[in-house]
Order: C-alpha cells, then sequence, then structure tokens
C-alpha cells in the first residue's frame, strides 16, 4: 500500500491558501480539504436556524448532533444540500470566525478532520492545522501576505461576485477577523515550530505553487 501523507497549510484570511492547496492537491493526485468551509458552514447553520452564538447554550449542542458536513468531489456538503456559494458572503466569514471560537464547534469540526487526514492522503488548510488538528503532519506550510494585499485580492473576488463591500471595508473585515483569529482563547492562529513560513506578497499562484511543491519534494 503507498504511504499516506499530510500536508498542513495555515495562515491568516485571505493569504491564498485554498488557491494553492487546490493546486497542490491536482498536482499530487491527493484530496484537498478546505477546513474554513466547514466553519462557515457552521456559522450559517447557526444564524439560519437561530441557534444562539454561546458554548454553554443547549440549542448549540443540540444543532451540532444533527449536523452533518462532508466533501464531495470538491462540493462541500451541510445535512445533504451542496452549499459551496451560501457560505462565501462577507456575512458568513465574520460568522464562521465568531462560531470558530466557541468549544463545541471546533471540538465536533476537529473530530471530523482528523478522521479526514487519516483515510488517505489530504491537504488541509485552516488555522490551527500544523498546531492542532494535524500535529503530526509531514509537511507544514505558514502562508501569509501582507494586509493590505490580502484585501485587495479579496475585494476583487467580491467585485466579481457583484458585492458591493468597499476595499476599506474588507481591509477592515480582514484585519478584524486576523484579530479574532489570533487572539482566541482555543487553537489561535500561529505558526507551528515546525512550519516553513511562504510570503505570498507580490508573487503570482503558480509561482507560489511550485514554491510549495518544491518544499514538500525537498522535505521527502
Ligand atoms: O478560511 P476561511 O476564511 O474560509 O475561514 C473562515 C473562518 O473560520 C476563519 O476566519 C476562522 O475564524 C475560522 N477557521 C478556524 N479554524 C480553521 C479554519 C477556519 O477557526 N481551521
Amino acid at each position: 500500500m503507498e504511504n499516506i501523507f499530510r500536508i498542513a497549510i495555515d495562515g491568516p484570511s485571505g493569504a491564498g491558501k485554498s488557491t494553492i492547496a487546490k493546486a497542490v492537491a491536482k498536482a499530487l493526485n491527493i484530496d484537498y480539504i478546505d477546513t474554513g468551509a466547514m466553519y462557515r458552514a457552521v456559522g450559517f447553520k447557526m444564524n439560519r436556524d437561530g441557534v444562539p452564538f454561546d458554548a454553554d447554550d443547549p440549542a448549540l449542542e443540540a444543532m451540532l448532533a444533527n449536523t452533518d458536513i462532508d466533501f464531495v468531489r470538491g462540493d462541500i456538503i451541510l445535512d445533504g444540500e451542496v452549499v459551496n456559494d451560501v457560505i462565501r458572503t462577507p456575512e458568513v466569514s465574520m460568522l464562521a470566525s465568531q462560531c470558530s471560537s466557541l468549544a463545541p464547534v471546533r471540538e465536533k469540526l476537529v473530530e471530523i478532520q482528523r478522521g479526514m487526514g487519516m483515510r488517505k492522503s489530504v491537504i488541509m488548510d485552516g488555522r490551527d492545522i500544523g498546531t492542532n488538528v494535524l500535529k503530526d503532519a509531514e509537511f507544514k506550510i505558514f502562508l501569509t501576505a501582507s494586509a493590505e494585499e490580502r484585501a485587495s485580492r479579496r475585494f476583487k473576488e467580491l467585485q466579481e461576485k457583484g458585492e458591493t463591500q468597499t476595499y476599506e471595508e474588507v481591509l477592515e473585515d480582514i484585519k478584524q477577523r486576523d484579530y479574532n483569529d489570533m487572539t482566541r482563547e482555543l487553537n489561535p492562529l500561529c505558526k507551528a515550530d515546525d512550519a516553513i513560513e511562504v510570503d505570498t506578497t507580490g508573487h503570482g499562484i503558480e509561482e507560489v505553487v511550485d514554491t510549495v511543491l518544491d518544499i514538500i519534494r525537498n522535505e521527502e
């Protein structure tokens, strides 16, 4: 049997993790798991169903016990429905960031993520993959870029989708989410000691994908 290996990619919002991880997954013919999409799906469902953003509320526990999240051929499935698009709005970004600080939410999602990383070779991106979810991942990358560059990338994406946020609002959101992610008590965003940092500021997608592939090939 082929050896299973795991690649963890962490970093702040908008650093290009999902674009890079998808391309690396394709190049290596392994599965890509977008853990941010899982927090988005939970934040979306909590808001839709009026579940309080309170770790001690019994409604949260009940909801999580009845929540099923999976990836099928690149689609994220929440309770049997494809939710790729509804979870990509600026509102859901903020809801994801808020629900990600709740212990019951993290416990549930981390358990699912660890299960996904045990069965086959994967590249998983998020905030706590190298430090918590897949602590023993064979490869760890910490992807960064300046807040301004991350905001202008996100701003362009949102404009293409017809969203009306201004650049200043997008930059503010990015800074707010960085703050939330880095200061939360549970599994805050930080670089694992054994992760290799890749700064993508001023670098194109292909160049960064090649850098990551080189790191993986050289460490093998
Ligand atoms: O990566 P993305 O922007 O889609 O993630 C949405 C939110 O989910 C992040 O702002 C972060 O708060 C949370 N998240 C997390 N841990 C992860 C992945 C995402 O807390 N592993």
